[in-house]
């Protein structure tokens, strides 16, 4: 179990994030929440989250465009807690459009925070877990580490750059006791999901529906949305001894969505 672990999940405030520092806590950990939203609802999942499962839980509200403050959350986890133990890359953003339209400011934007912020916090938080010599870095990256689809080139190629970070990681840790492994689910119903639906009606000149229909589920052959439980599960099974030989993979959680 993850009883007298420490583990920081970026992005963690909403969605697989919040998920996975929920299932962490229930594991015994505590954690370190992190991500934007509105403060009163930040505070109650805080709280909640030390209530339900009597851990502790910080709430970090670093920028993940920012390299120091990524640096300074995992160095005020490690001041609280002692150690940071598991980290869980997860903050990311989407923005849908055409190369020849997509906005210089959001390409900079997804690759800081879907990619880069993933490399300052792993360089932040490799010293303590090599002195320790035991760690769990987790990446979420996405099915678009494997695959592309039209109109997201930012977040394609930021995800791509995770699934290579994750594997150059893995083997510099390797003989360390820490893994390194990334999570590429596909479609799962999140706030991030919901709200590249518009903007991929314009892009694509489709309704509501043609989206979840013809472009998300049309994706995975199994015609469901992953949902954040499974990913979480996911997640957790990766901190386990079960997972010790599991380092510098790419799993796949998509309905099949990679297979074709
Ligand atoms: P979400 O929008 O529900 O959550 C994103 C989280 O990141 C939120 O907590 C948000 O506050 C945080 N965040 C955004 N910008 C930030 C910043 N600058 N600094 C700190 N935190 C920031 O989305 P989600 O679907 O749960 O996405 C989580 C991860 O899963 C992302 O990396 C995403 O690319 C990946 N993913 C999602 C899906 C999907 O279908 N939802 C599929 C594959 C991969």
């Amino acid at each position: 179990s993850l009883a007298s672990k420490t583990a920081v999940v970026t992005g963690s405030t909403s969605g697989i994030g919040l998920a996975i520092a929920r299932v962490f806590a229930k594991d015994g950990a505590n954690v370190v929440i992190n991500g934007f939203g509105d403060a009163a609802a930040i505070e109650k999942e805080r709280a909640g989250i030390e209530q339900e499962f009597g851990v502790k839980a910080l709430y970090s509200a670093a920028d993940m465009t920012k390299p120091d403050q990524i640096a300074a959350m995992v160095a005020d986890a490690e001041k609280a807690f002692g150690s940071v133990d598991v980290l869980v890359n997860n903050a990311g953003i989407q923005f849908v459009a055409p190369i020849e339209e997509f906005p210089v400011e959001k390409w900079d934007q997804i690759i800081a925070i879907n990619l880069s912020a993933a490399f300052h916090a792993t360089r932040a938080a490799i010293p303590g877990m090599k002195s320790r010599k035991w760690g769990r870095i987790i990446n979420t990256a996405s099915a678009h580490s494997k695959v592309a689809s039209p109109f997201k080139s930012a977040y394609v190629a930021a995800k791509h750059g995770i699934a290579g970070l994750t594997k150059t990681a893995a083997l510099e840790l390797a003989p360390h006791g820490v893994t390194v492994n990334c999570i590429s689910p596909g479609y799962v119903w999140t706030p991030l999901v919901e709200k590249q639906i518009p903007d991929t009606m314009k892009a694509r000149g489709l309704t509501r529906e043609q989206v979840i229909n013809d472009v998300l589920l049309e994706a995975q052959p199994t015609k469901e949305f992953v949902t954040v439980d499974q990913v979480a599960a996911l997640a957790l099974f990766l901190c386990g001894d079960a997972a010790s030989q599991i380092t510098g993979a790419n799993l796949s959680m998509d309905g099949g969505w990679t297979a074709e």
